[in-house]
């Protein structure tokens, strides 16, 4: 069993996510998309855990700036894409898309997602039905393309659609409110909206993230997702 802790990071101007993750079986621990160490190492002080990973999405220093103070700490591994080794400083384990990443018993399947970054990976633990999208997927809205293409983009998220809607998906910044109300429009008010932006609401207002949310659920209201011809996906972000 896969436990996933969110810990919010550069509060209030970029809403970070970093994850402590830990494979409960063998009680492997890792951390992804370290923005900043303090939030961090604060997280694993209370949960009494030491990571023995860092497992960055992409490059953007957003997600990597913690490395080298956890790695230090820690004595921990950076991993990342091999694609990305020469913009992420330190790295110690160098992915290959389609080979998985074992955590303990754990196991992430390597999705290349390249458009927001040429390299961005998604961790997907399959069996655990648990996904981490970084940059590429957020809750009602995606992330800038800022290396690829809308083409590349679209591709991305198709690969994320084939995914179970039964997959939890944790995203690298808390973004829902900014995604709200296109969405909210663009499903023309429906009930799936309605509801995923009550809870929403609830749970931002308890100071919680907003996910995870069922990919689903995300599917029927992220008006990206929803998008099925990479025409309407480009009048989207155009
Ligand atoms: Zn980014
Ligand atoms: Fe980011």
């Amino acid at each position: 069993m896969l436990q996933v802790y969110p810990v919010l990071c550069r509060a209030g101007y970029m809403d970070n996510y970093a994850y402590v993750i830990v494979d409960e079986t063998t009680e492997t621990a890792a951390v992804i998309d370290p923005s900043e160490a303090a939030p961090i190492i604060a997280k694993c002080t209370e949960l009494n855990i030491t990571p023995q990973f860092i497992l960055n999405t992409h490059h953007h220093f957003d997600h990597v700036d913690g490395n080298q103070e956890l790695k230090q700490k820690y004595a921990a591994k950076i991993v990342c894409n091999a694609a990305d080794a020469p913009r992420i400083a330190e790295a110690d384990i160098l992915l290959a898309p389609e080979t998985p990443f074992n955590l303990g018993q754990a196991s992430a399947e390597i999705i290349d997602v390249s458009a927001h970054t040429i390299g961005h990976i998604l961790y997907y633990f399959k069996t655990d039905k648990i996904l981490f999208t970084g940059d590429t997927l957020f809750n009602l809205c995606i992330g800038g393309i800022f290396e690829g293409t809308p083409e590349q983009m679209f591709a991305a998220l198709n690969k994320i659609k084939t995914l179970p809607d039964d997959v939890l998906f944790y995203p690298g910044h808390e973004y829902t409110s900014g995604g709200a109300m296109f969405a909210f429009q663009y499903n023309h008010g429906s009930e799936d909206i309605k509801n995923y932006l009550d809870r929403a609401r609830r749970r931002l207002a308890e100071g919680l993230p907003v996910a995870p949310v069922s990919l689903g659920e995300e599917k029927r209201c992220n008006p990206y997702l929803e998008a099925t011809t990479l025409q309407d996906f480009k009048k989207l972000v155009d």
